[in-house]
């Protein structure tokens, strides 16, 4: 996975497209479904893989959205207003429970499903129908081809190139962002 912050920058350029969507929802849609992960490997390492309900379609789009609305809504305002000193008032405002919202919260969800699924050499986006380890990430076998080597080599070479690419839209954001930065990056 791109560390899991670096998705971030998918909330901010869907944002931009389509102005009418809600920044916090996508914020929190993008960067939501490794929420599982800590949970996973802490609870289940060798009995499940780190990465299922809420990377799979039927997952994401139930408890997932439902629950990425509540952070939304009770648990972004509190903890990034504080932490970046925003307007709260503003903030509870923008991540009041709309249609809006929801659907920001869903594409969110989307937009980080769909990086995951280029990469990651297993992905339960169908599970429970189909074995998250027969849908391999298509550039970990571009990247394993290119260079001869097995899924985990095309893997660790994809994973390393996508968070470079991550990470440099990220830390261009933060320094494009240089009027009201803080706002403009969380609320928008
Ligand atoms: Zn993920």
């Amino acid at each position: 996975m791109p560390v899991t912050p670096l998705h971030y920058p998918f909330a901010f350029g869907i944002s931009k497209v389509n102005k009418k969507l809600n920044l916090s929802g996508l914020v929190v849609g993008t960067v939501f479904p490794d929420i599982e992960v800590p949970i996973l490997v802490i609870f289940f390492q060798n009995i499940l893989p780190d990465h299922l309900v809420l990377h799979s379609l039927i997952g994401a789009f139930t408890v997932g959205l439902f629950l990425a609305i509540f952070v939304t809504k009770y648990i972004y305002p509190p903890l990034i207003g504080r932490l970046f000193g925003l307007n709260l008032e503003r903030l509870r405002a923008e991540c009041d429970i709309t249609p809006t919202l929801t659907m920001s919260v869903a594409l969110g969800i989307v937009s980080h499903l769909a990086v995951d699924l280029l990469y990651h050499p297993f992905n339960p986006i169908l599970w429970p129908w189909v074995n998250p380890y027969s849908i391999i990430g298509p550039l970990d076998i571009y990247f394993s081809t290119f260079l001869g080597g097995d899924i985990l080599t095309g893997f660790l070479v994809a994973n390393v190139a996508i968070n470079i690419i991550m990470g440099s839209a990220l830390a261009l954001i933060i320094i494009r962002t240089n009027e009201s930065r803080w706002e403009r990056i969380w609320i928008g």
